[in-house]
């Protein structure tokens, strides 16, 4: 009998999962199937019950469920707490344990992608949201010189520094004062939402300052290259979109179901086809 994987988010009609998931399945020769299930806010408690009682083996969580689910699951990996957020669970003998793979992948597509180390490395999130949040604690333990924030309300950027005291020096600052400070950082990663379709014509801050060969990752994949990585390569950077971060994610939730790492290459390529686009990492 096939196992059964999927995942819970409202909306999730335009998902990459499910076809990203079931190739991966196929090439891995296990029977498996992934289905994308569009749950209401109401209906969480119920879907998860669902999940549990059907004997689904895993599942992935997204947008708006990714706090909520945290009290409705058995047990809740250390990381996915600190974090605040899970979006992949998986069903270990009955019981739904919790993780999350949103900030590692992110972190693994940024330095296996561009082939880097962190090691030293000045570093600028613009952002303060959900997505920030795991990738600055992810961030935290590669030993970067400083990962600093800016964030259009940016007593959510100190919160999230506050909150999350991780043994590198941070800094809040509002997107004004990051916009002059740019020159100062190796790497600057886009994670607000500022650019993504339909608003393409649109960034989160000017790239006046921006030094030559700085490194630019916009965790944005629609449009595939966004106005800020324009802007970016004009200036001389090296510039790298969301769709790293989306197929490491589901890479490493891949990974705790099945304790088989995917083949990234082939996933990249179906999410970039489905996305109607070519390949973006320029170097
Ligand atoms: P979120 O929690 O709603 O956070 C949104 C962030 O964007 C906040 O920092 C917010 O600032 C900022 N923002 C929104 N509108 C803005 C504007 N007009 N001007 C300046 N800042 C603005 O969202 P999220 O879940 O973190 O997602 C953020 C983006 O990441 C989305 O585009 C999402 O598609 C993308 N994403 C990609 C992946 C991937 O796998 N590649 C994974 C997750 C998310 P305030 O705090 O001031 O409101």
């Amino acid at each position: 009998m096939k196992k059964l994987f999927g995942l819970i988010g409202c909306p999730v009609h335009h998902s990459m999962s499910p076809l990203m998931h079931n190739d991966a399945f196929k090439q891995i020769g296990v029977a498996a199937y992934y289905h994308a299930f569009h749950v209401e806010k109401e209906h969480l408690q119920d879907a998860v019950q669902g999940m549990k009682a059907l004997g689904i083996a895993g599942f992935n969580v997204t947008i708006p469920h990714k706090t909520t689910i945290i009290p409705l699951l058995d047990d809740i990996d250390e990381t996915a707490l600190q974090i605040g957020a899970v979006n992949t669970v998986v069903n270990e003998n009955g019981r739904l344990i919790g993780y999350n793979t949103d900030g590692e992948g992110f972190v693994r597509a940024l330095c296996e992608e561009l082939n880097i180390e962190l090691t030293g490395k000045h570093i600028l999130l613009i952002g303060a949201g959900g997505a920030a949040r795991g990738i600055y604690f992810s961030l935290a333990s590669r030993k970067a010189a400083c990962i600093d924030l800016c964030n259009r309300t940016v007593d959510k950027a100190k919160e999230l520094i506050n909150e999350r005291k991780i043994p590198v020096l941070s800094r809040a600052y509002s997107l004004d004062e990051a916009q002059q400070l740019l020159g100062n950082y190796d790497i600057i990663i886009n994670t607000t939402s500022v650019g993504m379709y339909p608003n393409v014509e649109e960034m989160p801050l000017s790239l006046t300052n921006l030094k030559k060969g700085t490194i630019v990752s916009d965790i944005i994949y629609n449009p595939l290259e966004t106005m800020l990585l324009k802007e970016a390569k004009r200036c001389g950077a090296i510039t790298q979109n969301g769709v790293g971060m989306f197929v490491y994610q589901g890479a490493l939730a891949f990974e705790k179901w099945t304790g088989i790492f995917p083949d990234t290459n082939r996933m990249k390529q179906i999410v970039i086809e489905q996305l109607g686009g070519k390949r973006h990492v320029n170097r």
